[in-house]
C-alpha cells in the first residue's frame, strides 16, 4: 500500500475532538497520512511522518468527505415543468411522485444505471464520498427489485422504499398495496438492501401501514429509517423513535413531544433543506432540535421532484442561511451527522483508522462552504484512499 502525506493543511477538520479543537476537532497547520484505504495519522505539519507520496495542500482547508444519508437516485425523466409550475404558484403534493414512477417503469436498466452513475459522479465531484440511495419509483415487485439491485452497484447504503406512494393501479385498494410491499416486494428487495424506509405522510402511508411495513422489514433483517413529518404534523417521528430507526428524515413539522423523543433517542433528525428551497416551503427548525440535544444530519434528498440537487455544499449554505445553523454545526451535520444517520463509524471523521474519505477545499477554512454559496470549492477528493479528483489548489 502507498502512504500519501497531505501536507500544509491550513485547517484540518477531523470531527474528532481528541485530535483538535472543539466538536469539529480542528487542527491548524496540519497534515494527515493516508495508508491504503484508511487514515493512518493526523497531526501538526511539523510532526508529520514521511510517506511514499506528498501532496501540498498549500494552506487549503481539508474536511471529511460528505455523507449524504438521503437520496433517491434510481429514476428516469425529470420534472422541470412541475418545478416551473410550482415556482409560478402551484403547491407541492406527494402525488407528483407518480410522474416519475411511470418514467422509471418505462426505462431500461441501462438508462437507469446511466442516470444513477451520472448523479453519483456529480455528488462525488462535490465532495460526497458516502451516499445513501433509495428505491421507490418502481412500485412493482420487479421494478423495486431492479431498483435496489441497481442502487447496490453504486453504494452499500441501499434503502428499500416500496412504501413511497401508493401506485395508481392500487388507488382503489391501498391496503392491498401495503400487503404487497410487506410480503413479495420486500422479499425480492431485501437481499440487495440494508435499510427499509416508509413515506409516513398524509397522502402516502398512515401510522398503521407504516408500522406494518417497517416491522416486516426489520423481521427481514433490514434497519429502519422514516420519511417523517415533512408536509404536516404526523406520527412519523414517534414511529421512528419507537422502532429505533437510525434516522427520521425531514422533521419539518414537529410537536414538543416529537422534539423530546428525538433528543432522548439515537434516532438522528435528518434535515433536507434542498426540499424547502425547491418547494418554497418553510424550513425545519434546526435550532429547536439542536437546543433540545437531538443529533442533526443534513442530506440532499436528491430526487427529481422536490430537491433535484446532489450538492451537500448547497445544503450547508441553506442550513446556515435559512435554518440558522452555525457553519460548524452545518459541516458536522453534513459529515459526522450523516455517518450517524447511516450508523457508520468508519466515515464522517478523519482520525487514525477512519476511511480515507477526504475533501480538499479551494478555501482557507470550511466556513467558505456557506460564505461562498454556489462556488465550486471542492478542489480534491479521495475516497477510501483513492484519488477521485485532481487537486486544484494553489497559492
Ligand atoms: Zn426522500
Amino acid at each position: 500500500m502507498t502512504a500519501v502525506l497531505i501536507d500544509q493543511v491550513g485547517e484540518l477538520v477531523t470531527n474528532s475532538p481528541e485530535h483538535g479543537t472543539g466538536k469539529l476537532g480542528v487542527l491548524r497547520g496540519a497534515a494527515l497520512v493516508l495508508d491504503g484505504p484508511s487514515v493512518a495519522w493526523v497531526g501538526a505539519a511539523d510532526d508529520a511522518p514521511s510517506a511514499d507520496e506528498r501532496v501540498d495542500a498549500a494552506g487549503a482547508a481539508v474536511i471529511p468527505g460528505f455523507v449524504d444519508s438521503h437520496a433517491h437516485l434510481v429514476f428516469a425523466g425529470d420534472r422541470a415543468a412541475e418545478f416551473a409550475a410550482r415556482m409560478a404558484g402551484q403547491p407541492y403534493a406527494a402525488g407528483g411522485i407518480r410522474t416519475t414512477v411511470a418514467a422509471t417503469r418505462a426505462a431500461s436498466d441501462e438508462q437507469l444505471r446511466a442516470n444513477l452513475r451520472r448523479l453519483v459522479g456529480e455528488a462525488l465531484a462535490q465532495g460526497t464520498t458516502t451516499i445513501e440511495c433509495k428505491s421507490g419509483y418502481g412500485l412493482t415487485v420487479a421494478d423495486e427489485s431492479r431498483s435496489v439491485a441497481l442502487a447496490r452497484e453504486a453504494t452499500p447504503e441501499v434503502t428499500f422504499l416500496g412504501a413511497h406512494v401508493v401506485p395508481p393501479e392500487f388507488t382503489a385498494d391501498p391496503a392491498a398495496y401495503v400487503e404487497l410491499v410487506r410480503t413479495d416486494m420486500l422479499a425480492a428487495a431485501a437481499p440487495h438492501a440494508r435499510w427499509i424506509d416508509v413515506f409516513c405522510e398524509r397522502g402516502a402511508f398512515d401510522a398503521a401501514a407504516s408500522r406494518a411495513i417497517l416491522a416486516a422489514g426489520i423481521a427481514a433483517g433490514l434497519l429502519p429509517r422514516v420519511h417523517a413529518n415533512q408536509l404536516g404534523p404526523g406520527p412519523g417521528v414517534q414511529i421512528a423513535v419507537e422502532l429505533g430507526a437510525a434516522s427520521a428524515d425531514h422533521c419539518t413539522h414537529l410537536s414538543e413531544a416529537d422534539v423530546g423523543a428525538l433528543a432522548s433517542s439515537d434516532t438522528v433528525a435528518t434535515l433536507l433543506p434542498g426540499v424547502e428551497f425547491s418547494t418554497r416551503s418553510a424550513y425545519p427548525d434546526a435550532r429547536r432540535l439542536l437546543a433540545a440535544g437531538a443529533t442533526v444530519a443534513l442530506a440532499t434528498d436528491c430526487n427529481p421532484g422536490s430537491s433535484y440537487t446532489t450538492s451537500m455544499p448547497l445544503c450547508i449554505a441553506l442550513a446556515v442561511r435559512e435554518m440558522r445553523m452555525t457553519p460548524d454545526e452545518a459541516l458536522w451535520a453534513a459529515t459526522a451527522g450523516g455517518a450517524r444517520a447511516l450508523r457508520r463509524a468508519d466515515v464522517g471523521h478523519l482520525a487514525p483508522g477512519a476511511r480515507a474519505d477526504i475533501v480538499v477545499l479551494a478555501a482557507p477554512s470550511a466556513v467558505h462552504l456557506a460564505y461562498r454559496p454556489g462556488v465550486p470549492l471542492v478542489a480534491g477528493v479521495w475516497q477510501a484512499g483513492q484519488r477521485r479528483q485532481t487537486l486544484r489548489v494553489s497559492n
